[in-house]
């Protein structure tokens, strides 16, 4: 696991794409976790400018969910976070996200399944968690860590998605993915019925190419796009609720 320095820079960097693709906004927050330390790095909460994270905004917090710095406190759905950094090895990274056409599917009766090829990591689809609340508590948490079982993602009724990996490149590739596929699915179905990739399709192209790779390459190209965006619209008005 790299040192805090480097972790707050590329959470933070991890937050400005994220807002740049319209995908964090108002709401959502984007943690890492390091096992040696046991702390948890985090985006600050609602109401906080994504679109300029700076790497000292990010709160440091332990697995309870206790800030470990006077400065900042976790975002109220924290236990989202530590639950699943806790649970599951590859989950040191996790976003929690209301990304616009991803929510879609958490408020239409209507599975998820991979449309593109990028989307043969959500093989199988995204499990829904189906209690329409925000998950504040410990004990909610839990629920969540089940039903995303060993899932990539999870969709949140009426509310957003959770999308875990195993470093923050993963992460955010994953979470790309998922809104591109669900954005595609929404727009190919008004043209005909669906065609989905199959559980053999996908294992057959995951095979193909290493999601590391393909992670690590989405990071550099995202990073260099955000490095010189001009993040000020010209007309100011941006998603409503992401
Ligand atoms: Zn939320």
């Amino acid at each position: 696991m790299a040192a805090e320095p480097v972790l707050r820079d590329h959470l933070a960097t991890c937050g400005r794409i994220l807002a740049m693709q319209g995908m964090l906004g108002l709401f959502g927050h984007v943690s890492v976790y390091d096992p040696g330390t046991k702390r948890i790095l985090i985006t600050p909460g609602m109401g906080s400018d994504k679109a300029n994270l700076r790497p000292e905004e990010m709160v440091p917090a332990d697995l309870d969910g206790k800030p470990l710095d006077p400065a900042g406190r976790p975002p109220v759905e924290w236990p989202i976070h530590t639950a699943l950094h806790a649970a599951r090895e590859d989950a040191l990274a996790v976003a929690h996200l209301h990304s616009p056409y991803a929510t879609l599917f958490a408020i239409a009766k209507r599975d998820f399944q991979p449309v593109t090829l990028q989307g043969a990591i959500f093989s199988g689809g995204v499990p829904l968690y189906s209690e329409a609340h925000l998950i504040t508590t410990p004990a909610r948490a839990m629920r969540l860590v089940e039903v995303i079982g060993s899932k990539r993602a999870a969709l949140l009724r009426g509310h957003g998605i959770v999308v875990a990996g195993r470093n923050l490149a993963e992460v955010l590739y994953a979470s790309l993915v998922l809104e591109d596929d669900a954005k595609k699915s929404v727009q190919a179905a008004s043209l005909a019925t669906l065609g989905f990739i199959s559980p053999e399709e996908c294992r057959a192209f995951d095979a193909e190419i290493a999601l590391q790779r393909r992670a690590q390459r989405a990071w550099d190209y995202f990073s260099r796009l955000e490095a010189r965006w001009d993040r000020q619209p010209a007309t100011g008005k941006s998603e409503l609720f992401p």
